[in-house]
């Protein structure tokens, strides 16, 4: 499992954008991250990916304290909110840098990568740089990067935000079978309630850096645990 334990984050050692926070993931879930803007589902994704180290608490990944692993031991993918394209490698070498750091062989990676970008609609733009897309584009590569890696640990940060409807949902169904076909923990920031419902197994819903509730999505509609849970799930009043 992914485990958080009072884990606290301050960027100026005033106020906690996370404030002692516990959260355990169970392997296999698919967990999604949903809360306003500003309330630290970024900041907590960083810190479970181990780019960025708590100021207090505890991360552990499979019992073992995440700031002390490397990254091939961690095995995480990430899509990040803002891409983080490799701006000098074109489409294609950005999903498959990964792979070749790995030592993934050619002919697998060309097949894994072909299926990606087809099941993305991606094929057509496999040689361009990052700098000749639309802000759509971008964000499937980003989206078809994390997926090509197969990783234990799949972090996702508003991958579809910028996608539009039909290849939204599109997009959305490749997450869900590569979730269900390779049993990948899942955790999946999104301020999309509509998005959170339909996906998760859990949901934790989030604000002030702060866990109000986390449940299942029936629960959290049908029992939320306080009002701004309600509101922000959609219960009727
Ligand atoms: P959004 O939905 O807008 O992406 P978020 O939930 O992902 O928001 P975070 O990016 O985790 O929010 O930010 C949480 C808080 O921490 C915000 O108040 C933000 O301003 C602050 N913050 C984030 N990164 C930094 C940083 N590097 N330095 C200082 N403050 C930061
Ligand atoms: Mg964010």
């Amino acid at each position: 499992p992914i485990e958080l334990d009072d884990m606290s984050k301050s960027y100026n050692k005033k106020t906690n954008v996370i404030d002692k926070m516990d959260l355990s993931v169970v392997p296999g879930e698919f967990l999604v991250l949903l809360g306003p803007s500003g309330c630290g589902k970024s900041t907590t994704l960083r810190i479970i990916a181990g780019l960025e180290a708590p100021t207090g608490g505890k991360v552990l990944i499979a019992g073992q304290d995440a700031t002390q692993m490397t990254s091939i031991q961690r095995s995480i993918a990430m899509v990040f909110q803002d891409y983080a394209l490799y701006p000098n490698m074109t489409v294609y070498q950005n999903l498959e840098y990964a792979l070749r750091v790995h030592k993934v062989p050619k002919q697998i990676r060309e097949q894994r990568l072909t299926s990606i970008l087809a099941s993305l609609n991606l094929t057509n733009y496999k040689d361009r740089y990052p700098s000749q897309l639309s802000g759509g584009q971008k964000q499937r590569v980003a989206l078809g990067r994390g997926m090509a890696k197969k990783s234990r640990i799949f972090l996702l940060d508003e991958p579809l935000s910028n996608i539009d409807v039909q290849l939204r949902e599109k997009a959305r169904d490749e997450i869900q079978k590569l979730h269900e076909q390779n049993g990948q923990t899942i955790i999946y920031v999104t301020h999309d309630q509509q998005e959170a419902m339909a996906l998760g197994d859990r949901i934790a819903v989030i604000n002030d850096g702060k866990i109000q509730m986390i449940d299942t999505p029936e629960n959290l509609y049908h029992n939320p645990a306080n009002l701004f849970v309600a509101q922000f799930v959609g219960t009727p009043q």
